[in-house]
């Protein structure tokens, strides 16, 4: 323990000397003395002193003036005077000591076990307060840290959404390609065993497709990024369209897939048909993954019902391998997978079903998992749901090839893209519709075509080299030819992420397109806008 340093004033040798005897006994002290208060001032102002005895009755400077004048000086107003009178202890005097910022009194003669008592006291009061200060240190370079520490967690949640929105857009932008390569080919001349090529190459990339958005999705649930969009549609439609979709993919492993939907369960819901399909799906994809005979059942049942509060329960059962006891939890944590021999033989990543119970979480719900190694296992999900009624089903348009859809007439289309196979898909699949196209690397080169030529419509992807699709969307709708000026302009976006999207709109884009993006979408857009323009 750091000793106290103690100063002893008094006009009296003597009496310095007996208290500097008296005080002997108390430890952790350190005496400095002095009779004369100009130089028990400078000493106090030199020394880091914490503890004062005053003797009230001096020549010069009484004590009373002593003490003020320590008081009054920041360097010096911290340090706990106790006066050393010999004068009455009337209230008078007791007050003009406190009053000038005393702490205490000792009288003489002075009381040895007083005087030890309450100087042992003070010095453990400093003790403490020294203590406190400490804590109030670390307390302040802790407080900094986490201020620190926050900033680089801010720091570094921003780099990975940079990162997101870079990998989303490296990795969507060949894919795109390959989808739409796929579709051209899908509406040549094939024999049967290119067809089923063309499917395998499908299926290849769909997965591929289905990797990038399992780590995306985490990404953005992780980052708060993920929106709920929440809407009317049909629960048994829904439920319908996953049956069928699934029952011809279990057909294809001689699995029997059954659909069980309780007559309780009703027409129409408000939620979020994407994610409750997503859940769904992973666990069917699970089921067939993991079962290799018997049946797989998806039921739907109501587990209860307030007013048009409906708590519903999505179960899906197989009958295939099973999850060991002591698995059956972890496999909802990311990456994590039941043992190590299922990596070796049945794939994945492990994301599946940590994103399910993320976006059970963000739907209010909760998820379940059941299972006896070796014979099956059952995954369900819950949650409440409001039952909407009147609720008409938007018209679906299905088609899995566009030669059916009619052409377009003396339709002139930029095409703003730097990826070669990209750009090259576009204009395979914008000739087929019958537009005349024609193709630019970057921003700037789409601007001189502009200014040469009058477009129907404008195709410009985000990110490009030399200048962006954003710069050139500013300046295309800000030309000083107004025809030009209101020309359509479709971004095609590689990035996932709301707030690229937002940006697209805000730099004028009229409608935006995702990448990899489905050929019957664009089709539609592109009429719809086509047709606004008159
Ligand atoms: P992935 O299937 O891509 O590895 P998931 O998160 O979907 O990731 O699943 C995690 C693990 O849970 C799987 O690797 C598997 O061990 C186990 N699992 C999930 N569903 C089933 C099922 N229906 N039957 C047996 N094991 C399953």
């Amino acid at each position: 323990m750091k000793p106290v340093n103690l100063l002893i004033l008094d006009d009296k040798e003597e009496n310095i000397i007996s208290l500097s005897a008296l005080l002997s006994e108390v430890e952790h002290i350190n005496i400095i003395s002095s009779t004369d208060p100009n130089e028990a001032l400078k000493i106090c102002w030199k020394n880091d002193i914490a503890i004062a005895l005053v003797d009230v009755q001096m020549p010069e400077i009484n004590g009373f003036e002593f003490v003020s004048l320590l008081k009054s000086n920041p360097k010096t107003n911290h340090i706990m005077a106790i006066m050393v009178t010999a004068i009455s202890k009337e209230d008078k005097y007791l007050l003009k000591g406190l009053e000038s910022g005393a702490v205490d009194y000792l009288y003489k003669p002075l009381n040895p076990e007083i005087t030890v008592a309450k100087v042992t006291s003070f010095v453990q009061q400093i003790h403490i307060q020294e203590e406190i200060k400490q804590k109030n240190v670390a307390l302040e370079e802790s407080q900094r840290q986490l201020i620190l520490a926050k900033e680089e967690a801010e720091e570094a949640s921003r780099s990975k959404e940079s990162f997101l929105a870079n990998m989303s857009h490296e990795i969507r932008t060949p894919i795109n390609g390959i989808v739409g390569i796929i579709h051209i080919l899908r509406n040549t001349q094939l024999s049967n065993e290119q067809r089923d090529w063309i499917n395998r190459l499908d299926s290849a990339s769909n997965s591929l497709l289905l990797i990038i958005n399992d780590i995306l999705d985490i990404s953005k649930i992780d980052s708060g990024m993920m929106k709920i969009e929440y809407e009317n549609f049909s629960i048994h439609q829904k439920l319908m369209d996953i049956n069928n979709f699934f029952k011809i993919k279990a057909l294809d492993k001689s699995l029997a897939f059954e659909t069980d939907i309780d007559p309780q369960l009703p027409e129409y819901i408000k939620s979020s048909p994407i994610r409750i399909q997503q859940i769904i799906n992973n666990f069917i994809s699970n089921a067939l993954k993991f079962t290799e005979e018997g049946k797989i059942t998806l039921k739907a049942s109501v587990v209860e019902q307030l007013n048009l509060h409906y708590t519903i329960k999505f179960t899906v059962t197989d009958t295939g391998i099973g999850i060991k006891p002591e698995a059956i939890d972890k496999i909802f944590l990311a990456f994590e997978q039941g043992d190590d021999s299922i990596t070796k033989k049945y794939g994945g990543t492990g994301l599946g079903l940590a994103i399910v119970k993320k976006l059970a979480d963000l739907l209010h719900g909760k998820i379940e998992a059941k299972s006896t190694y070796g014979k099956g296992s059952e995954f369900s999900f819950q949650a409440t749901f409001e039952k909407v009624d009147d609720f008409r089903q938007e018209e679906t348009r299905d088609t899995k090839t566009t030669s059916l859809l009619h052409k377009f007439d003396n339709v002139r289309i930029l095409v703003a893209e730097d990826n070669e196979l990209n750009s090259f898909m576009l204009l395979h699949i914008l000739k087929s519709w019958g537009c005349k196209v024609d193709l630019a690397k970057n921003g700037k080169i789409a601007l001189e075509y502009v200014n040469e030529r009058d477009y129907d419509l404008i195709m410009m992807d985000t990110h490009m080299p030399v200048m962006s699709g954003f710069q050139a969307i500013q300046e295309i709708k800000t030309h000083p030819n107004l025809k030009k000026a209101y020309t359509p302009i479709i971004t095609i976006s590689a990035s996932v992420l709301q707030h690229e999207q937002d940006a697209a709109y805000k730099a004028g884009a009229d409608s935006v397109i995702g990448k990899p993006f489905d050929p019957i979408d664009l089709y539609h857009k592109i009429d719809k806008l086509i047709s606004k323009r008159g």
